[in-house]
């Protein structure tokens, strides 16, 4: 009855695209019960330890309606993974990695036939995850538009080990549960995909920042830290067609990138024998101070001397400190009372962001910058804690795990 069924489904789709004209989807639509290639185990990369990654096979078990079997094509090492290696301080321990992963649906239940925002999907389309608001929490209740706020978000590559195995994009596949969210970019190639993630929180500190009204196409914006996120940023705000951009970062090869990124003017803090020279060079590009700056370094005190380089009006945005990595402190009077700053934080990114950060790709792609370059590491699966190490020496930018 219920093969009957499934035929009868699958003629009808044959009709109808041969009357449409639209093979591909017809292909997908008789596969979407299972694939041939998938194995009946897969390797992990699980942290059994601190600073101790070890690589682990186990079979990958049955999904149900509900769920989806992800084939790993590759995940970025972002900071809080690097944090969770060297403390646990998440109190993970057992647990694989990766929240910055994109792969291949080769399996999916029956109830699954479209992404978060209503694209179909099927067997054979490019995915990447999203975060799971829980739905429950006061937050989530009483501000449903700031799901970033939820206090139990759920990620792949934060949840714990459980039966499921597969939790963690540092793996060679992925089970999707129930309840998440993930979103069709089969337009973008790996590198492209791999940078989603932290591409979206760069676009939410730039919505944040949009937020103050603050930004115009003739700001002077200062980006304060060319880590992966700070180089971001600024392709965000070069993109949305920001061409006073100031980069500000202690290592000559970020500011390179900088330049590549957007950058009109690049600032070599080292050259400085202390923050007033600084805040003297930063008026003298910016005549007043900058309009608005962008703090996405974790160095409190790289927090604090930002307030000065602000002009009376301007506004701040800090997207630095996804850890606690201390206090600093701030002279209220000069820093913000008499200058009027509006600042904002910014904290990881919405659901909703990821389209907009999608849509943020393919137009940065579009004016040829080359967001791309920021993946300067590729390791594969047995040598993750090499690739932490290298995190770690900061000798690249984006490091990236990669299953070829
Ligand atoms: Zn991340
Ligand atoms: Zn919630």
């Amino acid at each position: 009855m219920e093969l009957n069924s499934i035929d009868i489904e699958s003629i009808v789709k044959q009709v109808i695209s041969e009357v449409s004209g639209d093979k591909g989807q017809e292909v997908k639509g008789i596969d979407r019960v299972s694939s041939p290639v998938v194995p009946k185990r897969a390797k992990v990369a699980m942290l059994t330890e601190k600073r101790k990654i070890e690589v682990k096979e186990f079979e990958i078990p049955d999904i149900s309606d509900d769920e989806m079997l992800i084939k790993v094509e590759g995940c970025g090492i972002c900071g809080t993974d690097v944090h969770e290696y060297k403390n646990d301080p998440f109190s993970l321990i057992p647990v694989v990695l990766g929240h910055e992963g994109t792969g291949e649906i080769v399996k999916i239940g029956k109830n699954i036939n479209q992404d978060t925002v209503g694209n179909s999907i099927g067997i054979g389309d490019k995915i990447v995850t999203c975060t799971i608001p829980c739905g429950e929490c006061h937050n989530c209740l009483t501000m449903s538009d700031r799901d970033n706020l939820c206090e139990n978000s759920g990620i792949y590559g934060l949840i714990a080990d459980d039966d499921k195995k597969f939790n963690g994009w540092f793996s060679e596949y992925l089970i999707i549960r129930k309840g998440s969210t993930y979103f069709k970019v089969n337009d973008m190639d790996l590198k492209t995909r791999m940078l989603i993630e932290p591409a979206a929180v760069a676009v939410h500190a730039v919505e944040r920042a949009k937020s103050t009204g603050l930004l115009s196409f003739n700001s002077n914006v200062i980006i304060q830290g060319c880590g992966p996120i700070g180089l971001m940023v600024m392709a965000v705000v070069r993109t949305m067609g920001v061409e006073n951009i100031i980069a500000v970062d202690g290592d000559i090869n970020r500011l390179e990138m900088a330049k590549k990124l957007g950058a009109k003017h690049t600032v070599n803090f080292r050259h400085y024998k202390d923050n007033e020279q600084l805040k003297l060079r930063i008026k003298e590009i910016t005549k007043v101070g900058a309009d608005f700056a962008f703090q996405c370094t974790g160095v409190p005190q790289a927090a604090a001397n930002i307030w000065g380089f602000v002009k009376r009006g301007g506004g701040l945005c800090e997207v630095g400190f996804f850890v606690d990595n201390g206090n600093c402190s701030i002279n209220p009077h000069f820093d913000m009372c008499n200058k009027e700053i509006t600042a904002v934080g910014s904290w990881v990114y919405k659901v909703s962001d990821y389209p907009i950060t999608l849509d943020f790709l393919r137009r940065a792609k579009g004016i040829n910058l080359p967001v791309n370059d920021l993946i300067t590491h590729e390791y594969p699966l047995d040598e993750l804690n090499e690739a932490m190490d290298t995190n770690m020496k900061q000798t690249g930018i984006k490091i990236a795990y990669v299953n070829k």
